[in-house]
């Protein structure tokens, strides 16, 4: 049997390259950048007023003061979206609004709350041809926007692999960028198979039972940044498999399938794969549960065939696929996160088997602790529903004891509803 982490690189290094393609802006969100990308221009192109008031040269305002103002003349009035009609003189000033382009020989702005209208009739705007008391000095390029002040022309302002944030979306906007190259969702395959199962919709007989993990695991794929395309079941027949296996094989990037990959005269995976000449990279796991797992290569396509037991089959994805799914989308955020944690109660080892045992987490006195919860077996999923994570139990005779530290892959979203409470917790100690 494969070690983990070995199985883990052999998946990751069997997924083909993503396809970029173009999306528009607003759709852009979440995706994954194809390439880098360069400013294309100067952001802002021009030195833009970054306050309401007056533009200045900072020489004719070198000496101003409440006490003493330097008395300007206003030859013009320049509100965002408008052109400066003539350059600044000498002993002049220019009415300008947030984001107005500054006149040319203005290199500094006066904030309007630090003039005055010579003339109170004025008050609050200084009409054109009419006097404003400066009654404050300011620098070179006070108050100004420069050309480039948030991106030089050339500048790299996104990376091949960044997470598209809303951040982001505003700097490409601000760039001119509304056609955004980004990795295409790759298109996964998911295969029920067992002559056993019914559709949701259907109320099982007896000996039936309903098709729930090909969904789950469709989940799974789509929160890692794949698009699932859920089949229907396949009933136990090797030959159907191989059709089917056949045809999906050439339009995914993926091929999952889920169940018949036991040791039972019905486990037929395996075998079709094998007929179309399959090469097969791992045919069980040192994992519980989870051994039952199969991962192929045929015509340079990935298949891995997980249990058809649904709690199986997720213990599987999650230690095994996640990881090397998420590096292979971008979607790095959905990976599960190591934490160390104090055991709450004792977990029997599994002699040569890593053990991934469900858990709650919870914070105490600074430190994780993970209770394990009820129903382990790789037939139940209202315990992996509730789960935080996967408490890791090493391979063993023994038993791990309560008070006993261990790793915990917790899912990340634990750590968003911690953060919160410790921010609200820091926030009422600075009170
Ligand atoms: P298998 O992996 O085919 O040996 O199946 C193991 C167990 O999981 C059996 O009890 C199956 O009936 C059940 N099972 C197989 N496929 C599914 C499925 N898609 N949804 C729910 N249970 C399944
Ligand atoms: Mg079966």
């Amino acid at each position: 049997m494969k070690g983990l982490t070995e199985v883990e690189q052999l998946v990751k290094s069997h997924l083909p390259p993503l396809r970029p393609e173009k999306v528009t802006l607003p759709n852009a969100l979440g995706r994954v950048i194809a390439e880098d990308l360069f400013a294309p221009e100067d952001v802002p192109p021009y030195p833009r007023s970054a306050m309401d008031g007056y533009a200045v040269k900072a020489e004719d305002v070198a000496f101003a003061s409440r006490t003493s103002p330097a008395i300007l003349t206003v030859v013009d009035c320049v509100h965002a979206g408008d052109v400066p009609l003539r350059p600044l003189g000498e002993g002049e000033a220019v009415a300008v609004a947030t984001g107005a382009p500054l006149p040319e020989g203005a290199d500094a702005v006066v904030r309007v709350e630090d003039t005055k209208p010579v003339n109170p009739d004025d008050s609050p705007f200084v009409p054109v041809g009419g006097k404003v008391a400066i009654l404050t000095s300011v620098p070179k390029g006070k108050n100004v926007s420069p050309v480039g002040e948030d991106v030089r022309k050339g500048e790299l302002v996104a990376c091949k692999g960044q997470k598209v944030t809303p951040a982001l979306i505003g700097l490409l906007a601000s760039c001119g960028f509304w056609h955004v190259p980004v990795f295409a969702y790759p298109k996964a395959a998911v295969n029920p198979t067992g002559s056993e199962l019914v559709p949701v919709t259907e109320k099982p007989s007896v000996g039936q039972i309903r098709n729930s993990t090909a969904w789950a695991i469709a989940a799974a794929l789509k929160e890692c940044g794949v698009e699932p395309f859920t089949f229907e079941p396949v009933p136990d027949d090797v030959e159907k498999l191989a059709q089917l296996f056949r045809e999906v094989a050439s339009d995914f990037d993926l091929v999952l399938t889920c169940g018949g990959v036991s040791f039972g005269q019905c486990d037929l995976v395996k075998e079709a794969w094998k007929r179309l000449g399959a090469k097969v990279l791992f045919a069980n796991l040192p994992l519980r549960p989870g051994k039952a797992a199969l991962a192929v290569v045929w015509q340079g396509k990935l298949a891995v065939g997980l249990s058809g037991n649904p709690a199986a089959a997720l213990t599987t994805f999650d230690l095994i696929l996640r990881p090397a799914i998420c590096d292979w989308t971008g979607n790095r955020q959905n990976k599960l996160i190591p934490l160390t944690a104090e055991l709450s109660t004792p977990v029997a080892q599994a002699n040569g088997f890593l053990k991934a045992v469900r858990v709650k987490l919870e914070q105490r006195d600074g430190k994780w602790l993970a209770h394990p919860l009820k129903g382990q077996l790789s037939t139940v999923l209202s315990s992996l529903a509730q789960a935080d994570g996967y408490a890791l139990i090493l391979p063993g005779n023994g038993e791990t004891k309560a008070g006993e530290t261990v790793t915990v892959l917790a899912r990340s979203s634990i750590l968003a509803s911690d953060s919160m409470k410790l921010d609200g917790e820091n926030l009422q100690a600075r009170r």
